[in-house]
């Protein structure tokens, strides 16, 4: 590794190495990537990694739109013949019970189609057209996202990670930030950010982005920084996803499903070998540390699930559980990411807290976080997501209250 670089990206997960492709793409600066483990080895190797437009707040929806583009064609995107998103075009179906929700479906459906984002509602007759093994006697409102769909997270972050490198960037792994190298300012702020150690030594870097995710409290607090890591207001928690086997297989092509009608605001959609997938919109388990993730599935939340899908898709009635796996969210107040010149570090730039849904904006978040820090205007503006937002009670909610589909 060289001792220094114009920009240190702590983290190969999609936001990372979507950042560090970004970078390449657009400048000459010289780029190190880092991950303490395998790339790919935090919350991003979890994912369901569903592609889907539909939020309230205008920027996630643009953010959204944008990525979509690049997932549809993700060889050209990054201009390399050989990397391999896994799109699949499956289309998006989400479901509101009678009451406020279905008023909210409604409005965002429309706020959306201003953007840009093709989108509609549909009747019940339609719907199970598109999905017949629903059941809907219990939803009064429908909304269709017909260019969405799932995609391999592993198989997205490795295609930027092979076009990153092969614009230069340098990609180390098993290279942990063992923490930020801070150097005393005349202040204020009393210090600045001028590289990382790592077991093969300290780098130097103009800038360093902190992309991290779950572990950036643990980053902070490495680095000597505990009381400014309070300020990053940062929750991290479990998440189960369960797999289902069912009567006849379930095919790949299966709309997903978000299921709003539920207090967990469900979400299902194809697997692999013909099972369904199955997870939560809903807070998770609290994790004090995302290094101490049990990988149970607990019995009752399997029942839970269970009951639930065998209810709106009477074929999973007693379905047998097939597999199931744990992965982290790292959660901020409003469900939304943190981007943005980390406000009393100088030479640091935040990019956490995607809160359960930054695989569908990795692609665009990544450029555009690569333009600002550039000092290019983005093609979204990133204010709405500087991390000080939180302290001016400028949070970014989103209709449906707190979750992942602000
Ligand atoms: C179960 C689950 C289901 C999800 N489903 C969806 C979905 O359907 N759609 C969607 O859009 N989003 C979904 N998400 C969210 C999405 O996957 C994440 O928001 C996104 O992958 C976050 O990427 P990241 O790069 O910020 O973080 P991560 O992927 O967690 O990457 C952080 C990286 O930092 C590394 N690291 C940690 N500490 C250090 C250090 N000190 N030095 C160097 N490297 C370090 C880790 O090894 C890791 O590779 C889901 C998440 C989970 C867990």
């Amino acid at each position: 590794m060289r001792s220094g670089y114009d920009f240190v990206i702590a983290g190969g997960g999609v936001v990372g190495a979507s950042v560090a492709f970004h970078l390449a793409e657009l400048s000459d600066a010289s780029v190190a990537l880092l991950d303490r483990g395998e790339v790919c080895s935090g919350g991003t190797g979890r994912s369901c990694a569903i592609i889907r437009s539909h939020y309230s707040v205008a920027s996630n929806t643009a953010l959204t739109l944008r990525s979509l583009d690049v997932f549809r064609d993700f060889r050209e995107a990054l201009g390399e013949g050989d990397v391999e998103c896994g799109f699949v075009n499956s289309g998006y179906l989400i479901l509101s019970g009678p009451g406020a929700f279905a008023d909210q479906l409604a409005d965002n459906l429309a706020r959306q189609r201003a953007l840009g984002a093709d989108t509609s509602s549909i009747g019940r007759a339609e719907a199970r057209e598109r999905h017949p093994w629903l059941e809907l006697g219990d939803v009064a409102a429908i909304g269709w996202e017909p260019a969405s769909g799932y995609a391999d997270p592993v198989g997205t972050t490795n295609g930027y990670v092979t076009a990153a490198r092969r614009r230069g960037v340098a990609v180390f792994e098993n290279t942990p930030v063992e923490r930020l190298r801070l150097a005393p300012a005349s202040g204020p702020p009393a210090a600045r950010v001028t590289g990382v150690t790592t077991p093969d030594g300290d780098v130097e870097a103009e800038c360093v982005v902190s992309a991290v995710g779950p572990w950036t409290r643990g980053l902070y607090a490495d680095s000597g920084l505990s009381d400014d890591a309070e300020a990053l207001r940062l929750q991290v928690s479990r998440h189960v996803v369960l797999t289902f086997g069912s009567v006849a297989p379930y095919g790949p092509e299966l709309p997903i499903v978000k299921d709003l009608t539920v207090d967990n605001k469900m979400y299902f959609r194809p697997a692999d070998g013909g099972d369904v997938l199955v997870g939560t919109g809903d807070f998770g388990d609290p994790l004090e540390d995302p290094d101490r993730m049990t990988a149970a599935a607990p019995r009752d939340l399997v029942s839970l699930q269970q009951a639930q899908i065998g209810a709106r898709m009477p074929a999973f009635e007693g379905a047998p559980l097939t597999d199931s796996w744990v992965g982290p969210y790292d959660i901020t107040p409003d469900w939304n990411p943190v981007l943005g010149p980390a406000p009393s570090l100088p030479g640091l730039y935040l990019a956490y807290g995607f809160s359960g849904h930054g695989f569908k904006m990795a692609p665009a978040i990544g450029r555009c976080v690569a333009q600002s820090l550039l000092g290019e205007a983005p093609d979204v503006d990133l204010e709405p997501y500087r991390p000080e937002r939180f302290e001016q009670e400028a949070l970014l909610l989103g209709a449906y209250g707190s979750g992942s589909i602000s």
